[in-house]
């Protein structure tokens, strides 16, 4: 088996592909057929993956994981706080925690922008998820005017606070956050591996603030933004670095299957 990074910092690296609102079920099947051949069993033991489909597709690449016995971890994209009621066209994280939903990715930035999140709803949401013992994937991250006035870490620091208000130190070790550079998403810029560290230790810094060393040391931290197989490993090789959220190349098997594989790539 490969030799992968958390040798180092213990932490497994987490590899995450958020489909975004694309993929219907019978595409999300067809591309998991091509991955699952793409991918070894060691790959998926050496690093951890979960895929993000829509939410019309959870149920197929549930059966699909479940019955073809492929070890990686089903994603949603987002849930609702509340566990029913009135809300029309939202999602209940019970509803996701009974389909064997694992990571609930809260507070993404097109969540954010596109449809009013703010840091309070995001709160809401990681206590939902939590409270059904799935695992949310917090997003963070800066503007491009954000970063060009120098208040990156202002900012990212301050969604992570407001962000892990009222959560236990376990339940802030045991789950992630994507630091996400907005101008990075999507738009084939990705922040320098220097600069993506530093927010990420930034970030690291801030958790043990404000729910101990314990947690900081066991809290796993993604990249995001324009990760592909060319930059993967480089990335993945930053102390405070412990895996990606993947847009884009998500969509693409083999492309996703080379990130996932950036432990034999050597960076
Ligand atoms: C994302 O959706 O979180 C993302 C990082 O997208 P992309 O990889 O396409 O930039």
């Amino acid at each position: 088996m490969p030799d992968a990074r958390p040798a180092t910092s213990g932490r497994r690296p987490l590899i995450s592909g958020n489909w975004k609102m694309n993929l219907n079920h019978f595409e999300a099947t067809a591309l998991l057929d091509k991955l699952r051949y793409l991918v070894s069993k060691d790959d998926l033991v050496t690093v951890e993956v979960s895929i993000h489909p829509p939410f019309t597709d959870v149920r197929t690449v549930q059966t699909f994981i479940e019955s073809e016995k492929v070890n990686i971890a089903l994603g949603a994209q987002n849930c609702h706080w509340e566990d029913a009621g009135a809300f029309t066209g939202e999602v209940s994280p019970a509803f996701l925690a009974k389909l064997n939903v694992r990571y609930v990715i809260v507070g993404h930035s097109e969540r954010r922008e596109l449809f009013g999140e703010t840091d309070e709803s995001v709160n809401r949401k990681l206590k939902a998820v939590l409270k059904h013992a799935m695992v949310p994937i917090l997003c963070v991250g800066e503007t491009l005017d954000e970063r060009e006035v120098g208040s990156t870490d202002t900012k990212v620091t301050g969604q992570v606070r407001s962000g892990l208000a009222g959560l236990s130190a376990e339940q802030v070790g045991a789950m992630v956050i994507a630091y996400e550079p907005i101008w990075a998403i999507g738009t084939g810029r990705t922040a320098t591996t220097e600069d993506a560290q530093a927010v990420c230790a930034s970030i690291r810094v801030t958790v043990a603030e404000v729910a101990g060393a314990e947690a900081a040391t066991t809290v796993r931290i993604q990249y995001g933004g324009s990760v592909k197989a060319a930059n993967a490993a480089e990335l993945m090789a930053q102390p405070d670095i412990d895996g990606a959220l993947v847009g884009g190349a998500s969509l693409e098997p083999e492309g996703f299957a080379q990130i996932i594989q950036f432990p034999l790539s050597g960076a």
